[in-house]
């Protein structure tokens, strides 16, 4: 135990993991205060904060359920999920005392996240400990596909996420984690931040994404891992400071949550990084793939293979696995993987059948068993009866140095039933013709892959965690 080591530093403080401790013990003495009890959801709108691990830790401490709602949402979309998950209370940073003037919901609100917070208050963290089956978290998938769907994680499904990422990430106990990833997405919280405190490291919560402040908080801090989305990963490459910065101290960057596209990885791996890939989604808490950072360089473009403790396979229509390279769904079953969706028992019904959670994702298996996201079975565009996965054209359309990025999508069209439509943005200061980047495209992919038209935007709609929102997209060029 190192109660005197550092366990969390954000919003201009440094927390030991004893004072996070005694934090924790007040904070559930505040929760009872506020009338909460095991089994209510209690609300949490604010930045990756030190509040925020305060609120979880107290919440699931006393067995009530921690719901971190996307700080980019619209008040009427958080009313949605404050009234979706029945909150009891809303707790709420300075920074978000506007947003919550302007919800609808009637619920009671609390600020929190002062820098003078007692740590002597009269709580204590209860003694009887909670059941892996209670739930712990709800979080609310971004939306991609839909109406937001609460993902109610237990303590167990969590508790198995850490253990394998434990197992298959090697984390030590002097990491030093940066999380700039949202913390209302399960891959800050299952992938960084609980298993590195589990293991006695440190979390650097950063409010936002900033590429430069990332840099500096690096260097400063000498941060050992990071995740991030590909999107996160292309900017801090963009910037000129890439070719100088110090990244000495990394041991590993872990990069999925969309498709990763392999130009990405290249340029980590040419300035001599591990930059590995993991696959997962929020029902699964969230991790189902991971790639050994020793295979970074020999299975390139891989998401790994099946976490210790979980099963992933990939089945034809008929459930059954598929043959090497050829594509088929992902399914994913084990301890991580989710109870279901908060009061939906259909939607849980349709994607949960006998233990195996069914992904939408599309990939194919190499012979060694690692797996290759392809792309998402709802975003296939066919196009005269030949399949086209949209994922595979923006790798091709995004090495292209005009191109910052861009999203396929599937248009209706007379001959073929549908065709791709290239919605791109330039990089700055570029431009480029639509038929030369047909053409740039058609040198390196099958004539029916090639989009039928280019769109140029200025910039693509992203979801809370930086990952392009292809519905949208869809919405507004289709
Ligand atoms: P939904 O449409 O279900 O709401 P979402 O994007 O909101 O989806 P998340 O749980 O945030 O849900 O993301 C999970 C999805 O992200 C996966 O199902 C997959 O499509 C995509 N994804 C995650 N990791 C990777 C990866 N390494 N490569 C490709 N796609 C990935």
């Amino acid at each position: 135990m190192t109660p005197d080591a550092v366990a969390v530093i954000g919003a201009g403080r440094s927390i030991t993991f004893a004072r996070l401790s005694r934090r924790v013990a007040c904070v559930c003495g505040e929760l009872r205060g506020a009338g909460v009890r095991a089994g209510d959801r209690i609300a949490y709108l604010g930045p990756n904060h030190p509040a925020y691990l305060e609120l979880l830790f107290a919440a699931g401490a006393i067995g009530a359920v921690f719901v971190p709602v996307n700080f980019r949402s619209a008040a009427a979309e958080i009313d949605y999920i404050l009234g979706d998950c029945g909150a009891r209370v809303l707790f709420h940073t300075e920074v978000y005392r506007d947003v919550v003037g302007e919800l609808s919901i009637d619920v009671p609100t609390v600020l929190v996240g002062d820098a003078n917070d007692a740590d002597d208050g009269a709580g204590e963290i209860p003694d009887e400990p909670v059941s892996l089956e209670d739930p712990c978290v709800i979080l609310y998938t971004s939306g991609t596909t839909g109406r937001p769907k609460g993902a109610v994680l237990t303590h167990g499904n969590l508790t198995w996420n850490c253990l394998n990422v434990l197992v298959e990430s090697d984390v030590a106990t002097d990491e030093v984690a940066l999380v700039s990833a949202p913390l209302f997405h399960a891959a800050a919280l299952g992938m960084l931040c609980l298993p590195v405190l589990l293991k006695g490291g440190c979390v650097v919560l950063l409010e936002k994404f900033d590429p430069a402040v990332v840099f500096d908080s690096i260097e400063h801090h000498r941060v050992t891992r990071m995740f991030g989305v590909p999107a996160m990963y292309d900017a801090l490459a963009a910037l000129d400071r890439w070719e100088t910065a110090d990244l000495s101290s990394i041991r590993v960057l872990l990069c999925g949550g969309a498709p990763v596209p392999h130009n990405t990885i290249r340029r980590y791996l040419t300035r001599g990084l591990t930059f590995v890939q993991g696959y997962g989604m929020t029902e699964a808490s969230p991790g189902a793939l991971l790639l050994d950072p020793a295979h970074a360089e020999t299975k390139v473009g891989s998401a790994g293979v099946p976490s210790f403790f979980s099963d992933v396979r990939v089945v034809d229509a008929q459930g059954e696995p598929v043959a090497d390279g050829q594509r088929g769904e992902v399914i994913v079953s084990g301890p991580n993987v989710m109870s279901g969706y908060w009061n939906r028992p259909a939607d849980t019904a349709e994607v949960l059948r006998e233990g195996w959670f069914h992904s939408g994702d599309v990939a194919t298996v190499d012979p060694d068993g690692y797996v290759y996201i392809v792309d998402r079975m709802k975003d296939v565009i066919i196009s005269g009866g030949e399949n086209i996965y949209p994922a595979e054209v923006e790798n091709v359309l995004t090495a292209h140095p005009a191109v910052a990025a861009c999203a396929v999508i599937g248009v209706p069209d007379e001959r073929w039933g549908e065709v791709g439509r290239a919605v791109v943005v330039l990089a700055d200061g570029q431009d480029i013709d639509p038929q030369a980047l047909l053409t740039f495209a058609r040198e390196r992919l099958a004539g029916y892959k090639v989009p039928g038209s280019v769109h140029f935007v200025d910039e693509l709609p992203r979801g809370g965690s930086g990952k392009i929102l292809k519905s949208v997209v869809r919405d507004l060029y289709g």
